[in-house]
């Protein structure tokens, strides 16, 4: 990929070059030529004709290489043309006296001029030449070998002067030049980095227009960006979309969001209807840049194709559905023939028959949950099906329901169920259904998850920010703090349960996704060896009206 210019409506550092060359040269054919040209009239006038003619020569081609530069833009002939013009001016004039010997002092803003004009290395060139030929000037009128228009101490004070522009000249032009070396040099490095990025980058400024974006960014846009667009026009200009296919709300774009709060914008996907007709899928985080108050003067976004990465995880989510749902009605079928068999509807079982049987039972029913689990998730995913179908609940009422079906398990290993925490009446605005399944799963996990023995609390926490949150309160094994951020992953299941503690991983993904869709919250505090209280915040139930 070429290391093009990415910043929108700034020079590049060669264009800013040659306009600075440009003025510098300008300045310097403006001072040099007319003088020049007048001293060589004022010479043939005043009988000097050969140095009058060159010097008038000398004028005129300095106004022509001008021109020249003006038409061709050859620097390279320009700067040294009028380097050498004004080293043969300055020692001519030296040589000579000038008018009524005051050249020497006319001489004074060459050096410092050059060094503006030539870079400090040009510059340095320049003015050595000509000290050269000052001092050795200098030296034949000491010795007398030359006349001079000046005493040996009017040259020394020339010289003071010359040195102190020189030193101010060289200063001021070198220190300018490394900054800008410096700046160029991490410019070019920055472009070269970001255009050869293979995730697309855009950066806006803070009154929304754009300010750069590199090459990877216009090939997942699918056309250039254009750095006249505005960002609240981005997302219709790219054909910016949601998953759903309305168009993506400006508000939400992660660039705008990053430039608002001045921090790093929560990940997003965004799908980009491309003008061939194509759609890509694509990762966007954002984030702010600061400038030293901490304040947001820019965001930088930055697009991640994730198209194939989609299209997977829609193709898993398929299957999953499929599968499952060709597993739930044989499973179905299966568990009401144990249960016929059972209520001895095919003929008296012998007590070992009914042991077998109902082991069976307990398998395919452990089985028909998984699948029903299975069944959730893709639901979630593919976002079909999963309608809340809302309405005031008693929790307290649902809570010691679940209790009751679960004590049997409680029983198994001696846990303890204490309800008697939930006051009545307490109505929760929800599915009633998808919630039953929220709490099954977390008193189920308590219970299992605690040691044999021991306690499980549910309740209702009441005071500070908790206040109205559920709460499944147990003593058991805990949840290893390095692995607490993963645990609503689907299948996550942390590394100090037993391999022999059956589990999906599946139970806690669905709760956060049911509780979520529901506008409520589910977190945990847990201890590793202590135990684990999950809490889940409700929608109240809107008053009856
Ligand atoms: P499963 O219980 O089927 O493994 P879940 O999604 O319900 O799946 O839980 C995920 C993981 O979270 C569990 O495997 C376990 O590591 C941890 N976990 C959940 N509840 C508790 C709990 N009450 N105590 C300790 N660990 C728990």
């Amino acid at each position: 990929m070429a290391n093009q210019e990415i910043f929108f409506g700034e020079p590049s550092p060669q264009a800013n070059e040659l306009r600075r060359q440009k003025k510098m040269l300008a300045v310097f054919t403006a001072f040099l030529a007319p003088y020049i040209f007048l001293y060589g009239v004022y010479r043939v006038t005043h009988g000097a004709t050969l140095s009058g003619v060159i010097e008038i020569v000398l004028g005129s081609l300095l106004v022509m290489n001008y021109l020249a530069f003006l038409l061709h833009r050859r620097i390279a002939i320009a700067k040294p043309a009028v380097t050498i013009a004004s080293i043969i001016v300055n020692v001519m004039v030296l040589g000579t006296g000038g008018i009524n010997g005051t050249a020497a002092y006319w001489s004074i803003p060459f050096p410092a001029l050059t060094f503006l004009f030539q870079g400090p290395r040009l510059g340095a060139l320049y003015n050595a030449v000509f000290f050269v030929t000052m001092v050795g000037y200098a030296i034949l009128v000491k010795i007398g070998v030359v006349g001079s228009y000046y005493t040996y101490d009017q040259l020394k004070q020339l010289w003071s002067v010359l040195i102190l522009t020189n030193a101010l000249g060289y200063a001021a032009e070198n220190g300018w030049h490394k900054a800008r070396q410096t700046l160029e040099r991490q410019r070019g490095q920055l472009n070269t980095l970001l255009s050869n990025l293979p995730v697309g980058a855009v950066m806006v400024k803070k009154d929304g227009t754009l300010s750069a974006s590199n090459e990877s960014a216009a090939r997942l846009f699918g056309q250039p960006i254009l750095p006249t667009v505005k960002v609240n026009d981005v997302p219709k200009t790219y054909g910016f979309k949601k998953e759903d296919g309305t168009p993506y709300p400006v508000e939400e774009l992660p660039l705008i969001m990053s430039l608002k709060t001045g921090k790093a914008a929560p990940q997003t996907k965004l799908f980009i209807s491309r003008p061939d007709g194509s759609t890509v899928v694509l990762r966007v985080t954002a984030s702010p840049v600061l400038d030293t108050d901490g304040k947001a003067i820019a965001a930088v976004a930055v697009y991640e194709d994730m198209t194939k990465e989609h299209e997977i995880d829609q193709i898993k989510s398929e299957f999953v559905s499929l599968t499952s749902h060709q597993l739930k009605t044989p499973l179905t079928a299966v568990k009401w023939a144990m249960e016929t068999l059972l209520d001895g509807g095919a003929g008296a079982l012998t007590p070992e028959q009914k042991e077998i049987v109902t082991e069976t039972g307990a398998t395919v029913e452990r089985l028909r949950r998984l699948v029903a689990d299975l069944l959730n998730v893709s639901r979630i995913e593919t976002g079909r099906k999963f309608n809340l179908e809302k309405k005031p609940t008693d929790i307290a009422t649902m809570i010691r329901s679940v209790a009751a079906e679960s004590s049997a398990t409680a029983g198994q290993r001696r846990v303890t169920l204490d309800v008697s925490k939930i006051p009545d009446g307490l109505l929760r605005d929800v599915d009633e259904h998808k919630i039953r399944e929220v709490f099954t799963n977390l008193v189920g996990n308590a219970i299992k998850y605690s040691a044999e023995g021991g306690r499980v609390e549910i309740g209702v926490a009441r005071a500070g920010k908790k206040a109205g949150a559920i709460y499944v309160k147990d003593g058991g094994i805990g949840i290893p703090a390095e692995q607490q951020d993963k645990i609503f992953q689907k299948f996550f299941r942390a590394s100090n349960v037993e391999a022999k503690k059956e589990g999906t991983g599946l139970g806690l993904y669905l709760a956060k996704a049911i509780v979520e869709k529901h506008g409520g919250s589910i977190w945990f505090e847990s201890q590793e060896g202590k135990g684990t209280t999950f809490y889940v915040a409700l929608p109240p139930a809107a008053p009856a009206s």
